[in-house]
């Protein structure tokens, strides 16, 4: 049993994890500052494990938050390999899998997200994925080489981005998805069968309305069976049917959970404990732009948001005040999506959709921007395209009389 004592503890090995080291040197140039990652790799940022890294343009190095000297160059120890078992916020203290206990003076959790793993018969089966980290990548990564064809459950952001993958691999692929249309969670039917569109176009098939039965192999995967009966012939499944949130090193040390959006933090990403933080998907915060507390799973988030923990951690007491922004790269279009997610009705399409460069308006019952989506094939136009719709968003703009030329399209 190792004991020891940090002035900052970080418990994480995604992107939240190594911006909160960042953000506290930013003010604390030599306190102790220790990660505690669960995964054996450097902390790491997720975009390219969907995209660049499936088609071999990255590889996990290629994905490190930070590169590994800095930590080194930083005073910052990161422990790779361990897992967080137990918290105690009276004693600050956390229990390691490794058997070894840190005390600290003020804590980080952004221990993130889990797929979630549907007992749907055959799951088991090789050639069946779950799809979150380095490892997933480069398992699937592999299967593509030799897939002849491949099925998607779920039509949401890891089933559109791996879809694409497989269509530019050269492997046919099917999506099954239960509701009307690709990422029906946070878009209109206008973005949604657009997305649709655009794959049919480049020979992926979909199964909407439909959910899997069971998966059918010898051993490993050689078909999918939907719920009306039908068989896609399958050598290859990736199931990416959502997340559940991370919770519970903070459930276990009695820390104030919210039912749907993780653990309850403040503006300041500080729990109802004044030294302990959460930054990342598995935060519940109070946000001041959209006025409401919900959690964001995308990387920036966790990125900006680990980063102001970091501050606030050393001592900064400031809000988090980013405007929400999603990003997602398919086939050869890219996206932005900046605002509430969560507030107002699609008022339609600025720009051409068929050609794939427009942007989508949603607004609140006021007539004000409550959140814009752009579609580019030059991802350079998209830049100016999510500030823009930050600026309207802070400015509470009405989104009537807002033309092309407001956001730099043709
Ligand atoms: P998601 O929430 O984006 O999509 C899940 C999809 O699965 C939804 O369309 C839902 O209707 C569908 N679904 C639910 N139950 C189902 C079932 N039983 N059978 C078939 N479909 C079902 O989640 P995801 O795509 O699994 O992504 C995982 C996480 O990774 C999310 O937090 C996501 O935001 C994040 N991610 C984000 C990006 C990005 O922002 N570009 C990219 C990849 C992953």
């Amino acid at each position: 049993m190792g004991e020891g004592a940090v002035k900052y503890l970080i418990i994480g090995g995604g992107a939240a994890a190594a911006q909160a080291a960042v953000g506290i040197r930013e003010l604390d140039a030599d306190g102790s500052v220790t990660i505690v990652a669960k995964e054996s790799w450097w902390p790491y940022d997720r975009p390219p494990l969907s995209k660049g890294m499936l088609l071999g343009q990255a590889e996990p190095a290629d994905a490190e938050s930070k590169d590994p000297s800095w930590y080194e160059k930083n005073n910052v120890t990161v422990k790779r390999g361990v897992e967080a078992v137990s918290l105690d916020t009276a004693a600050r203290e956390v229990d390691f899998s490794d058997d070894s206990t840190l005390k600290y003076d003020r804590l980080l959790i952004a221990t993130g997200a889990t797929p979630n793993n549907p007992p749907i018969p055959g799951i088991d089966l090789k050639g069946v994925h779950l799809f979150r980290t380095a490892d997933d990548s480069l398992a699937v990564r592999e299967a593509l080489k030799s897939a002849k064809s491949a099925v998607m459950v779920g039509a949401g952001y890891i089933g559109m981005e791996v879809a694409s993958g497989c269509v530019e691999q050269g492997v046919a692929v099917t999506i099954v998805e239960p509701t009307e249309y690709p990422w029906s969670r946070s878009v209109s039917p206008l973005t949604g069968n657009f997305i649709k569109s655009y794959f049919e176009s480049k020979g992926a098939k979909f199964r909407m309305g439909e959910l899997v039965a069971g998966f059918e192999g010898d051993g490993s995967v050689s078909s999918v069976v939907l719920k009306s009966g039908e068989r896609i012939a399958a050598d290859l499944v990736v199931v990416g049917v959502g997340v559940h949130l991370n919770v519970d090193l903070a459930k276990g040390a009695g820390l104030p959970l919210d039912p749907k959006h993780g653990v309850v933090v403040n503006e300041q990403l500080r729990t109802q404990d004044p030294d302990v933080f959460v930054a990342g998907d598995v935060a519940a915060f109070q946000d001041v732009n959209l006025g409401y507390r919900w959690h964001a799973e995308h990387y920036l988030n966790a990125r900006w948001q680990g980063k102001q923990a970091g501050r606030n951690m050393a001592g900064a007491n400031e809000n988090y005040d980013q405007i929400p922004y999603f990003f997602s790269d398919m086939l050869d279009i890219h996206m932005v999506l900046r605002g509430d997610p969560n507030g107002g009705k699609s008022v339609g399409a600025i720009g051409d959709v068929d050609a794939a460069e427009f942007v989508e308006l949603y607004a609140r019952e006021d007539g004000t921007l409550a959140m814009g989506l752009g579609f580019s094939k030059n991802e350079k136009l998209l830049d100016p395209i999510a500030d823009k719709l930050e600026e309207l968003y802070r400015q509470k703009a009405k989104v009537e009389g807002l033309t092309k030329q407001d956001f730099g399209l043709e």
